[in-house]
């Protein structure tokens, strides 16, 4: 180096910068330093996959600017090692990074996933739970910090000439500055990144090309860029340099040559997940529209899925060129948790991403996809039960939304619903066909009740007279149950009805077994009884007037003396409410008060009404119970508490 040439590298390494990392950052740092005891061969993934995102990118951008890649149309990984310097580094010729991206990228969490991370971290207790949630995060290029003390990351954006160095002991902050000679060697006179790794002690066994190699080929074979063992400049040379991995696009492989463990790596690739999927599902189509999909069903639910600003992440490609994975138009919503790619043969492209998403292809592959991916849930659902219950926890309530936003694709859908109901007793799911199967003779409806929560509706006093029939109702516990009911009004003919709102007609359906029991509880009550309860039903209807619809001898009451329901032509009870909380609802429905003629509360409060007593306050209490057990508020709680007071003085 000439005394002239030393004086510029000075010069350069004068002008550099300090910077410090973004709190979140050093939170998350501070936690992946110490994680050396998990599994250490993840930082190589994790490089490898952002090294191979790099030449995807820029694969999509010479599309429309080929001078990106004259300098080399080959993309490739390079993985080598240092034993003098004790470094490894990975090198690609892809998109690269210019300073203020450097900057961005590597020194602050921008991606909203990292950020939900560190904020999931400060909750995590201790440093066991805070692994198992990097696992299931994926920290991508923070993870080199398991081995290395200090990384470089040496990097040239195509099309630019300068080339940056990035430099980090993973501590406080990172220094930035234009590269030396030296340094931009490590390109091999290319765009891309380079970055290498000061290794730690602990770690050594990284230093072996062998590691380095059963490592790549381990956690990268589905890597459809090329990777190679060497220095870039050496395996420019050597005419038979052979790649690690297969550089081969999975999903264009035939499914007899891939294992369930390529499948699952290549999940762990493109999704940053540690689960396991749940349910992988690869195929091909041809005819009018061409495309090959390969998708999977993470087993654990996503942190975002009901975060209204979630997208679909979904990965497109256009004959193995990646395009996007950030097109919504290309999966349902209410399939927003699947993961994996999609490679279109009919797509044109040189248009840009934002006209694709209106390209009719796309429509079509959203619908086809759907339609497979909701076949292969009820394939699912028969073959292994157990996965699908698993499946339907997680998902259900998003696939639920499909009822009510995508018509073309409703009988799939209700095919694989599933819904707690009076059968099992709220233990296990039941399917519309099971619960068709299972009406009752002159039964038209398919009966439900909704709410907040199993426990509150389980014992609603609105489902003694159906459970006492035998006549199942589905419990349904999604707010967006409440809508897709609006809009969906049967299943297979039979109309969903609500056992909370309207009159329910029990005389046509047949009645349960042991007839004769009920026969003859219903004798006893003799003519007379009946005057003095119409006596009582009347009498409250002039108390409650203004506050209830009307009052009326309850048909599906059993146990319980009261309960309310919304008129026929009213909003039901719990949608009621859920419209109250989403604050799109004023007007209140005056409900209908029923009552159990047949309890002997009512009995004893007809013949007190029929020789005269007051029966005010027993309306009020009454009416109120009702309302406490539908979980609403009582008007008046201290007129509540003084005629309660009374009562119970009078009882003693
Ligand atoms: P992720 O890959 O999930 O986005 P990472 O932490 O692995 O998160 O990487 C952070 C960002 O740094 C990437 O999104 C990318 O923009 C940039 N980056 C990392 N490695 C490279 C690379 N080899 N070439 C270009 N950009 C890179
Ligand atoms: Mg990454």
């Amino acid at each position: 180096m000439s005394a002239q040439e030393e004086h510029i590298e000075e010069k350069a390494e004068e002008q550099q910068e300090q910077q410090s990392f973004s709190t979140d950052v050093s939170r998350l740092l501070d936690i992946v330093a110490n994680a050396l005891y998990t599994n250490q061969d993840v930082f190589l993934r994790e490089l490898v996959s952002n090294a191979a995102d790099a030449c995807d990118r820029l694969r999509y951008d010479s599309i429309a600017s080929p001078d990106l890649i004259k300098d080399n149309p080959d993309f490739r990984i390079c993985v080598y090692k240092d034993t003098t310097n004790r470094t490894i580094t990975v090198v690609d010729n892809g998109v690269g990074m210019d300073k203020a991206e450097l900057i961005e990228n590597l020194g602050t969490i921008a991606k909203s996933g990292t950020a939900a991370l560190t904020e999931k971290m400060k909750e995590a207790g201790d440093d066991t739970d805070k692994l198992k949630l990097i696992g299931q995060f994926g920290v991508g290029f923070y993870s080199s910090y398991m081995v290395a003390h200090k990384t470089q990351v040496v990097s040239r954006k195509a099309g630019s000439d300068d080339i940056w160095l990035w430099v980090s002991d993973g501590k406080t902050g990172f220094t930035i500055r234009e590269a030396n000679e030296a340094e931009a060697a490590r390109l091999d006179g290319q765009r891309g990144t380079s970055i290498t790794l000061d290794i730690k002690d602990e770690a050594c066994e990284f230093l072996l090309d062998q590691k380095i190699e059963s490592t790549v080929k381990e956690y990268s074979d589905h890597i459809s860029v090329p990777i190679f063992l060497g220095a870039p400049a050496e395996v420019a040379k050597d005419k038979d340099a052979t790649a690690i991995n297969s550089a081969s696009a999975l999903w264009m492989r035939s499914k007899s040559d891939i294992t369930e463990k390529d499948y699952n790596d290549f999940y762990t690739h493109i999704s940053s997940n540690i689960d396991e999927p749940l349910m992988t599902s690869h195929w091909n189509v041809e005819g009018a529209i061409e495309f090959t999909s390969l998708l999977y069903i993470p087993t654990q639910k996503p942190w975002d899925l009901f975060d209204p600003g979630r997208k679909n992440i979904v990965k497109l490609y256009v004959r193995r060129i990646f395009i996007t994975d950030d097109m919504d138009a290309l999966m349902y919503p209410w399939l927003r948790f699947m993961r994996g790619v999609i490679d279109s043969e009919d797509l044109p492209l040189n248009i840009s991403r934002e006209t694709l998403q209106y390209n009719l292809t796309i429509e079509k592959i959203k619908n086809a996809v759907a339609r497979r991916i909701l076949g292969d849930l009820d394939k699912l659902s028969r073959n292994d039960p157990p996965a699908f219950s698993l499946f339907w926890g997680q998902f259900g309530s998003a696939i639920k939304e499909g009822l009510y936003d995508s018509p073309l694709h409703r009988e799939g859908l209700l095919k694989i619903c599933r819904f707690y109901s009076t059968h099992d007793d709220g233990e296990k799911f039941v399917t519309l066909e099971d619960y068709v199967s299972r009406m009752k003779e002159g039964q038209e409806e398919i009966y439900y009740i909704s709410g907040d929560s199993l426990k509150s509706i389980k014992n609603s006093p609105q489902a003694e007279g159906f459970k006492a029939k035998g006549i199942e109702v589905l419990y349904l516990t999604d707010t967006i149950d409440d809508f897709w009911l609006q809009s969906i009004l049967d299943y297979k003919g039979k109309t969903f009805k609500s056992i909370t709102k309207g009159d329910i007609d029990f005389d046509k359906i047949a009645p349960k077994e042991d007839k004769k029991d009920d026969d003859k509880k219903e004798e006893e009550t003799s003519e007379e009884q009946q005057k003095s309860t119409d006596a009582l039903i009347t009498k409250f209807q002039e108390i409650l007037k203004g506050q209830v619809h009307n009052v009326r001898p309850s048909k599906r009451l059993t146990d319980s003396a009261v309960c309310l329901v919304a008129p026929d032509e009213g909003v039901d009870m719990h949608m009621e409410q859920v419209l109250k909380i989403n604050q799109k609802y004023q007007a209140s429905t005056k409900p209908v008060l029923e009552i159990n003629v047949k309890h002997n509360l009512i009995k004893t409060l007809a013949a007190s009404c029929e020789n005269g007593d007051d029966v005010t306050d027993a309306a009020y209490l009454l009416f109120d119970q009702a309302k406490i057990i539908q979980g609403q508020s009582v008007d008046d709680l201290s007129a509540f508490a003084r005629r309660m007071s009374d009562f119970m003085n009078k009882a003693i």
